[in-house]
């Protein structure tokens, strides 16, 4: 029973320095965010060393009684969330989800339709080396060199030549609303199935705040732990004719035992999703990357090449295309990291530099929003990237300008060590 500073310390050590880490750094990666505390407590329990293949009520584990009450309250709070038919709550992370989601559409050989990974695709939608690559023929849709945006016409074209069984609509770096009206038509056109991969823009789903697929998907999935703040996981909602398909894809399909600690994590996670304050925190998620965008896009940033694809955001990231701009994405990394931002580098379409390299950053709001920013910070925190971007800076000034915006949003105030 000893504590993990007694008996391990060099862990112990790690989770300090992770903790001290989040706290003194602004957090701007898009697909993270900061769980609320009831989560950890959730998922650092004794649910742990619970075994529970099968569902609620069909274990082929004894002794499920509590963890079944765990994974039917995560169940039906995420179906009550986004009005779903079905929900699978196992997926242990969202390409196990994804992968799933194949494994109920779809045989291998089939063709799967997905937008590229260069143009802001997930790696389980269809690129060469993930499991979508080999195990399926893959078409892949992309962006418009001009508008940086995903032509639906053209999407139409290439599902009437290539007649996918599945299309997957969904993305890890694209700043803008899909049409998934435009999707569901092209799919019933072609005799497909539709998914959503949700992962992204879930939380703004779940806020009213962004388009819901879910009557337009047969099935969508999604990560728990981006937008929607929750333990880091995956999830797969379907229409009810699916969701024996999507159950037993997930099991036996593609995983063995299921993660009680993390489906209970899942279940306060979907409790917080439902709140007011979550649907406050999205608004400023979304406002926070329009003031970003807003001041990136302004004269002195244009001048030292720095534009945005797409021209702007309509959701919680916005993507920097650096091509023009004498700083490459690793070095665009490096400098905000020096100035106390987290962010990562992302390739642009048809990108002139190695992938990495790179010539893009995709700096995303919904971990400092959970962290409580708002206009001003948001304001502030933009005008920092915009002249450490110019290049010139002086980077320590730069630097205690963040640290003043760490000190003014403390995070997990009080809270020791996990
Ligand atoms: N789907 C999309 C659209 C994503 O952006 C991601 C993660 O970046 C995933 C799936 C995979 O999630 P995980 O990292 O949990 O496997």
């Amino acid at each position: 029973n000893s504590s993990i500073s007694e008996l391990d310390p060099d862990i112990a050590k790690v989770l300090d320095q992770e903790l001290g880490r989040q706290r003194d750094m602004l957090e701007m990666i898009a697909s993270e965010n900061f769980v609320p505390r009831a989560v950890l407590q959730a998922q650092g329990s004794v649910l742990t060393n619970k075994y529970a293949e099968g569902y609620p009520g069909k274990r082929y584990y004894g002794g499920c009684e509590y963890v079944d009450v765990a994974e039917n309250l995560a169940i039906e709070r995420v179906k009550q969330l986004f009005g779903a038919e079905h929900a699978n709550v196992q997926p242990h992370s969202g390409a196990s989800a994804n992968a799933a989601v194949m494994h109920a559409l779809a045989e291998a050989g089939d063709t799967m339709m997905g937008l590229s990974l260069a143009h802001g695709g997930h790696l389980t939608h269809g690129m060469k080396i993930n499991f979508s690559g080999k195990l399926y023929n893959v078409v892949a849709y992309e962006t418009e060199p001009d508008t940086g945006r995903i032509d639906m016409d053209k999407v139409r074209k290439l599902a009437l030549e290539t007649r996918p069984q599945v299309i997957v609509a969904g993305w890890s770096a694209y700043p803008r609303q899909l049409e998934f009206d435009a999707f569901r038509s092209i799919a019933d056109e072609v005799g497909a199935k539709l998914w959503v991969d949700m992962a992204h823009f879930a939380g703004l789903v779940a806020a009213g705040l962004h388009p819901s697929p879910i009557d337009y998907a047969d099935v969508v999935s999604s990560t728990v732990h981006k937008t929607l703040a929750g333990p880091r996981s995956g999830l797969i909602m379907s229409k009810a004719e699916l969701a024996r398909k999507v159950d037993s894809a997930v099991f036996p399909g593609q995983q063995g035992g299921p993660l009680m600690h993390v489906i209970a994590a899942k279940a306060v996670a979907f409790k917080v999703a439902q709140s007011a304050e979550f649907k406050e925190r999205q608004q400023r998620t979304l406002e926070g990357a329009q003031i970003i965008a807003d001041r990136l896009m302004e004269k002195d940033a244009a001048d030292a090449g720095i534009k945005l694809l797409s021209g702007g955001t309509d959701v919680h990231l916005v993507l920097v295309d650096l091509v023009n701009s004498k700083i490459d994405g690793q070095q665009a990394e490096d400098i905000l990291h020096e100035v106390g931002i987290t962010v990562n580098r992302n390739s642009v379409p048809n990108d002139p530099r190695p992938p990495r390299v790179t010539s893009g950053l995709r700096v995303g709001t919904p971990a400092l929003a959970t962290r409580g920013f708002g206009a001003e910070e948001f304001t502030e925190v933009a005008d920092v990237i915009a002249e450490a971007l110019k290049g010139d800076a002086d980077l320590e000034k730069l630097r205690a300008r963040t640290r003043a915006l760490a000190d003014s949003k403390p995070l997990y105030a009080g809270l020791e060590q996990y």
